[in-house]
């Protein structure tokens, strides 16, 4: 585990010439705590440790490492509110969210804990009729060492939804943080070490993105990141050198189709938290909302009057924080910017709505298709609310994007929220409410196009970390034995005659 320097430092240097760089409260720019950036050795010899390690948790079996993640969850559980008070202040976001997002963390921890061995012991299957004499079995090992790479808009509970699954599986996980919150994932490390002294199965490395590649080309058995789309462009590129599989977990930009028997009310108040909870920045928040033209007027006073009083800013009573990551100030600003350029209007805050890393909601109506406050993702509390004839146009407009991860759907009809969710090109829906599926841990998360490839949580998220192994056993010789270099012609006859009447 990387060590901490110390908890204040007087520079804002962010990487010094003693190879440390510093994580700060971006509520007030002041130094939070220094860490060491993590160089090749120090990334080898993590990766060294953790693959010692992965033997010593492979051999516990599911049981055994059940009752680990079970006191692990527990350690977690126990410094809830002192790991949320580092996540509050190396995002800037709410105590209360802060949390949340623990608690989110901790659901994922224990379902991955309680269903890996069902979901990945060896199970029998079918060996067909011209297999009948062999006895054919699935089973998912460990893939060994997973290198985990998150982000830091939720630093504890998006890398969760990797190490969680990767350690339930059975591997070991060097984790690395991203450099603006690199003391959640050093809190993790150190909350391990309570569960399982002695064994690094889970080591955490700090650094930047440098760190990230080095351990891209470690020799880990697989990455998971999660991330911007640009920056898995480049993973996947070092990954590739060593034929690394990669998992990425990518940027959004989420529709959300109100249709015209929507409960309104309901759909506001999902639409005003998903997109400006968090400042906007959540990979899978609202993004564009697309609403049916005969419900537009009223859902939209409805939306301005909802987010009217709703203010960024550094107190806990605060709606949400600031931007975390500076230059994403300079980002949401260029977009809105773009989105006015081109005929838009905004009939909440706007361009004055920019104070420092502060950012007060932003509603954008009448956006062109081919705006960036619509082609690119914003991550930021600026929403766009257009009109559409119907849910055909809605969900048109919201296939037409490059990227896939999450939608939501607002109608009255159950039915019809289902086959909506059906024709939307994306990894995750949910009708009626909005991040709905983030809290249940059994729905496998990912998206398509620019916003990834794999999947985290529920079985596929166990799956994701496993390696498949097939074992085809021979119970007695074939009748019909043609795996032998001594074929008769009979064989060949009735296989011949096989082939027609099964498949011709
Ligand atoms: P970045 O892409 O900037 O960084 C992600 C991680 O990659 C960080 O740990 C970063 O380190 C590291 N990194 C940077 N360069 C490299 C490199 N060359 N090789 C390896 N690792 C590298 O994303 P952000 O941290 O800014 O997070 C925001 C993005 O994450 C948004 O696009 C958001 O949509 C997406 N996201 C996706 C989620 C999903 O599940 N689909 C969930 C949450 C966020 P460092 O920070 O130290 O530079």
């Amino acid at each position: 585990m990387t060590e901490q320097l110390g908890s204040q430092s007087t520079s804002i240097d962010p990487h010094a010439d003693d190879n440390t760089f510093a994580s700060f409260d971006p509520r007030d720019s002041t130094v939070i705590a220094r860490y060491s950036v993590a160089d090749r050795t120090a990334v080898d010899s993590a990766v060294g440790d953790a693959r010692t390690a992965a033997r010593w948790w492979d051999q516990l079996g599911f049981s055994g490492r059940q009752k680990v993640l079970r006191d692990f969850r527990a350690a977690i559980a126990n410094n809830a509110e002192a790991m949320a008070a580092i996540i509050s202040a190396e995002t800037g976001k709410p105590a209360d969210d802060a949390l949340l997002e623990v608690m989110l963390a901790l659901e994922h921890l224990d379902w991955a804990a309680r269903n890996a061995q069902k979901v990945l012991r060896r199970r029998r299957v079918g060996a067909g009729l011209i297999s009948a004499n062999q006895s054919a079995s699935v089973g998912y090992r460990p893939m060994g060492v997973v290198g985990v790479i998150g982000p830091w808009n939720y630093p504890l509970y998006t890398p969760m939804g990797s190490i969680g699954y990767a350690l339930a599986a059975g591997n070991a996980v060097v984790f690395k943080p991203s450099e603006l919150s690199p003391g959640v994932g050093v809190e993790l490390a150190r909350l391990w070490n309570i569960a399982a002294p002695g064994h690094p199965v889970l080591q955490t490395i700090t650094g930047d993105g440098q760190t990230g590649a080095l351990l891209c080309s470690s020799g880990v058995n697989k990455i998971a990141f999660t991330g911007s789309t640009a920056t898995a462009k480049r993973v996947m590129a070092t990954c590739a050198e060593t034929l690394t599989p990669l998992v990425a977990e990518c940027g959004g930009k989420d529709p959300m189709l109100v249709n015209t028997d929507a409960n309104l009310d309901a759909a506001v108040s999902f639409a005003a938290f998903g997109a400006v909870g968090n400042g906007g920045q959540t990979c899978a928040g609202v993004e564009r909302i697309y609403v049916a033209a005969p419900v537009y007027d009223a859902f939209l006073s409805k939306l301005t009057a909802a987010l009217t009083d709703a203010r960024a800013g550094d107190s806990d009573s605060a709606t949400y924080g600031p931007m975390t990551l500076g230059k994403q100030t300079a980002i949401v600003r260029g977009h809105v910017e773009d989105a006015l350029n081109r005929g838009a209007k905004a009939v909440l805050g706007g361009l004055d709505s920019f104070r420092g890393p502060f950012i007060d909601p932003i509603i954008l109506t009448e956006v062109p298709e081919n705006s960036t406050a619509i082609t690119e993702e914003t991550f930021g509390p600026s929403v766009v609310v257009n009109k559409v004839a119907d849910m055909d146009e809605a969900i048109e407009r919201a296939n037409a994007s490059k990227y896939g991860l999450g939608a939501s759907v607002f109608t009255k009809s159950s039915a019809q929220g289902r086959a909506i969710a059906e024709r939307l090109e994306c990894g995750v829906v949910t009708v009626n409410s909005v991040l709905g599926f983030a809290s249940i841990a059994a729905l496998p998360f990912g998206g398509v196009g620019d916003s990834g490839f794999g999947r985290i949580h529920g079985a596929d998220g166990l799956r994701e970390f496993s390696s498949v192994k097939s074992v085809a056993v021979q119970k007695f010789s074939a009748p019909l034995d043609l795996l032998t270099i001594e074929r008769k012609a009979r064989a060949m006859k009735i296989s011949r005659w096989m082939l027609a009447k099964r498949h011709g």
